[in-house]
């Protein structure tokens, strides 16, 4: 069968299990970002575009990129409808996948997600239980129970919150990526110092306001506030004498 000089290669002339360079994971990154964004394009014509440059079947970019929807869907970020998430990312690809999916995705390469899975899916729900979380969080045994306690005690915090910083009053500085207000978790009585993983010992407050409580030299007069401003926070103490 003749062939013209734009058709695919023939399929004998495919790679099929090669490695997946960066500049193709970046290209067919590229080409799920615009799906993403709305763009009105055929997902076959991508497909070919990718084949055609990289010499891989178009079949490979589907799959590609619903592994993207997968690690998506994992985020709980959104995902294009019609790339169904498929999980099977080889254990090789996924990592270099995720850092550029942060890259082109997000474009944000240092800080990774505002919140985990396990914190998302909770405030997802419209009823949230006060979590009774841990009184004294055992410091060795950081693994998935201890991580899905302090999910529920994150989410509750954030929830009750109400896009308001607990600390200087002021408005979430801005949204995430899952249009939800971002503040952070700050444990009044560091952890480290005995403090417990419960909602009350636990505020969600702006990122200034937690960098202060951390270095600043107001720190002390700063959680003392936080103490009298915030019913719900339990004065521990030994911590009585340090907030009078
Ligand atoms: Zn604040
Ligand atoms: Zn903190």
């Amino acid at each position: 069968m003749p062939e013209g000089p734009h058709e695919a290669p023939p399929p004998q002339l495919l790679r099929t299990e090669e490695a997946w360079s960066d500049a193709e994971l970046k290209a067919t990154l590229e080409a799920y970002k615009r799906l993403l964004n709305g763009e009105r394009l055929s997902k076959a014509g991508l497909y070919r575009e990718l084949s055609q440059r990289f010499s891989r079947a178009p079949g490979a970019y589907e799959r590609r990129m619903q592994n993207i929807s997968a690690v998506l869907s994992e985020r709980g970020q959104p995902w294009v409808p019609g790339l169904k998430p498929q999980k099977n990312v080889g254990a090789n690809v996924r990592p270099r996948l995720e850092r550029l999916m942060q890259e082109i995705l997000v474009g944000d390469s240092d800080t990774g997600t505002a919140y985990e899975p396990e914190v998302l899916a909770l405030l997802n729900q419209p009823h949230l239980p006060v979590p009774s979380g841990q009184q004294r969080p055992a410091t060795s045994t950081k693994l998935v129970t201890d991580h899905a306690r302090d999910a529920a005690v994150k989410a509750w915090v954030l929830k009750n919150a109400q896009g308001m910083c607990e600390c200087c009053g002021k408005s979430a500085p801005f949204r995430t990526v899952n249009d939800l207000p971002y503040l952070e978790v700050h444990h009044v009585r560091t952890l480290a110092s005995g403090g417990a993983d419960t909602v009350d010992n636990t505020v969600a407050i702006c990122p200034n306001c937690h960098r202060e409580l951390h270095h600043g030299t107001g720190a002390l007069e700063l959680r003392a506030r936080l103490y009298a401003r915030v019913d719900r926070l339990r004065v521990e103490p030994s911590d009585r004498l340090k907030t009078s």
